[in-house]
């Protein structure tokens, strides 16, 4: 092929030559059909392949089935009362922020010194690119909020790995957009890339590891009483727990949520309703 390993530590890459790299391990009884070098902002390159690789094998079957609600706190709610919290990269994402604002404002500084110069005719204008300190910033920038998205796909890669392992029917909301108007938009926007992050894992992991997966219809979930089926209606955001009015059962909002989603996943016959994923 184009792409050839030399020992553990390196590629041979056509007109690069020998790269230093790591992980060629992985690359072992694949056939690599096509490759991509990109120049990411943060100044890294990295080097993209694709390849042909034998059929996964199999997980074993566990004879369990999950419904899975999904939500900001923590991002995946099981039917049998487990949680499992959001990911939480506070650091990281501190550090994008404060380089975001020093991008903003240093860059904002050098638009003005640049159109000054051109205002006043100076005999040789200075341009955006002449300024680094800006280009600086934006480097650091792109650095941290790659670390930070880095480790919420890894964090969510080892979340769906576990539960395709775990279960062999997995029950999903299948959602557009959640309810989210009281969160700050942040949030909302990070909570939004995770949910579909975490949906499109699960299900190529379920096809790849010989699992199920099944995306339900998400109306009423969160107002049906999972017990006795009756609908006390819309609950705000901030009710986190309630009683049922008819069986005085008391409900955890998420859970209750997760529990009527496998129902509809596992009662429902397919073509109902319901959408079948993979199988
Ligand atoms: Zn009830």
């Amino acid at each position: 092929s184009i792409i050839k390993t030399a020992g553990k530590r390196y590629l041979k890459i056509p007109k690069l030559g020998y790269v230093k790299t790591s992980k060629t391990g992985v690359l072992q009884n694949t056939k690599i059909k096509r490759y991509t070098v990109l120049l990411e902002p943060t100044g890294k390159y990295y080097l993209s392949l694709q390849a042909e690789i034998s059929e996964p094998e199999k997980y074993s079957l566990t004879g369990k089935q999950v419904g899975i609600d999904v939500g900001i706190a923590d991002l995946a709610i099981l039917s049998n009362g487990l949680k499992y919290p959001s990911f939480n990269s506070s650091y990281f994402e501190k550090k994008a922020k404060i380089w975001q604002k020093k991008y903003s404002r240093r860059r904002h500084l050098v638009k003005l010194l640049v159109l000054q110069d051109r205002n006043k005719r100076v005999l040789c204008p200075r341009s955006l690119e002449s300024f680094t300190n800006w280009q600086k910033a934006q480097k650091s920038k792109a650095k941290y909020q790659a670390k930070a998205a880095n480790q919420r796909r890894d964090y969510l890669h080892k979340l769906t790995t576990h539960l395709v392992k775990q279960y062999d029917v997995i029950a999903i909301e299948d959602l557009k957009t959640k309810n989210l108007q009281k969160n700050h938009h942040l949030a909302k926007s990070i909570a939004n890339a995770s949910w579909r992050m975490f949906r499109q894992m699960l299900e190529y992991k379920c096809e790849w590891y010989g699992k199920k997966l099944i995306a339900v219809d998400p109306k009423n979930t969160s107002r049906i009483c999972s017990k006795c089926g009756y609908n006390s209606g819309a609950k705000p955001l901030e009710i986190r727990e309630w009683i049922c009015p008819k069986c005085q059962t008391k409900h955890d909002r998420d859970i209750n949520a997760a529990v009527n989603i496998l129902h509809k996943g596992s009662t429902k016959p397919t073509g109902q309703g319901l959408t079948m994923v993979t199988s």
